[in-house]
């Protein structure tokens, strides 16, 4: 169990990593930051900042030598130079091996008796044109490294998109697009001790691939398949021996639950578990990497909305703190891009205060 005072350190710089770190600080643990790129949000407000290649395994080594504990925050973090220091990393590092890669993720997903969208590998232009053909159209080409928030991704509306695609010169799946109702993510934590907690599930909305925004409480469908939704989140936990927070993204459909991806880590679609819940997704990671008693997952609201701030400034976003009950993050990040997740605002309706 970490003391406090003692050091976490975190692979990856972004905002999960930033407020990773101010959870940590709550707790009265320093952060220390290892990332490539040098403005790093994280870095911000945390002490220590290794700015290194993924690659520098001398630096790696150094990083993790200086922190009590190790965690990530960015699942694209190569595994391969982790090697050396993987038993020091919490969770371990199988999870991002099964993670990083859409065909092996899924193959694992299946072993464990959950259903993905129906998806075959594509190395070549002619496995597209027979996967297109066998699974049908609309579909989805993703390459199987490196995508996030839509990015790697082609829509294929008809065999004749699927011809004009020649020049694709990565691993890639293709998946046929599901017809779903909504679309959820079942967010749980599990404690070195094997103990599994989960949050209540949001709904979730996505734009071009990014998500917008999610609500509670989400509609019936959603409430309706979340026991096996939660079975196979436990599961994928389980077999991975999974210490700390772990996202899976779920198609609601008539069928029952769709799995569509996992991501090892505090999720964007848990934000409002700062506000909402008794314990954070954030909270409740650091608990766990740090070797603590997890926190109480419960709800504390009737009602919260989460709404992302895509790819513009951010410079009026504080307007909105006129609003009750209404909690605005920014990341800190100093240019808006197209698709940059800016920061989030969370709106939530409680119950009375008994001062009321
Ligand atoms: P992903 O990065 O794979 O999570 O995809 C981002 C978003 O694209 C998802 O949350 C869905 O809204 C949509 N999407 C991805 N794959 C599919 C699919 N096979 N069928 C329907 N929608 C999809």
């Amino acid at each position: 169990m970490l003391k406090p005072g003692g050091t976490i350190g975190i692979l990856g710089g972004g905002q999960l990593g930033r407020m990773m770190a101010m959870s940590a600080a709550q707790l009265g643990f320093q952060t220390v930051i290892y990332a490539p790129e040098r403005d790093s949000v994280a870095a911000k407000v945390s002490g220590d900042f290794f700015c290194n290649t993924w690659d520098d395994t001398a630096a790696l080594s150094a990083f993790v030598q200086q922190c009590d504990a190790v965690t990530w925050e960015f699942e694209n973090v190569p595994v391969g130079p982790l090697a050396p220091v993987a038993d020091r990393i919490t969770p371990h590092p199988r999870a991002l091996e099964t993670a990083q890669d859409r065909l092996a993720e899924k193959q694992f997903v299946e072993e464990l008796g959950g259903t993905p969208a129906a998806y075959a590998a594509i190395d070549t232009h002619e496995e597209l044109m027979r996967a297109a053909e066998r699974i049908g159209t609309p579909g989805i080409l993703k390459t199987r490294r490196d995508g996030y928030d839509g990015k790697g991704q082609w829509r294929i509306g008809s065999v004749r998109d699927a011809e004009g695609l020649r020049a694709l010169d990565v691993p890639a799946i293709y998946e046929g697009f599901v017809e779903f109702s909504a679309e959820f993510s079942v967010i749980l934590v599990r404690g070195k001790d094997g103990e599994i907690r989960y949050w209540d599930s949001a709904e979730n909305v996505h734009e071009n691939g990014v998500l917008a925004h999610s609500t509670l409480p989400a509609s019936d469908i959603i409430i309706a398949q979340l026991k096996p939704a939660r079975a196979l989140a436990a599961a994928i936990a389980q077999r991975l021996d999974y210490v700390g927070v772990l996202t899976c993204e779920f198609f609601a459909t008539a069928n029952g639950p769709v799995f569509n991806e996992m991501a090892p880590r505090v999720h964007n679609s848990g934000h409002w578990t700062i506000e909402g819940a008794v314990t954070s997704q954030f909270e409740n990671h650091i608990r766990a990497v740090a070797g603590l008693p997890l926190g109480d997952t419960a709800t504390t609201a009737q009602h919260v909305v989460m709404n992302n701030i895509v790819g513009k400034a951010a410079s009026n976003a504080l307007e909105v703190l006129g609003q009750p009950d209404t909690h605005v993050h920014l990341y800190g990040k100093k240019q808006a891009r197209d698709g940059r997740k800016m920061g989030h605002v969370t709106q939530i309706v409680r119950p009375a205060s008994s001062n009321a």
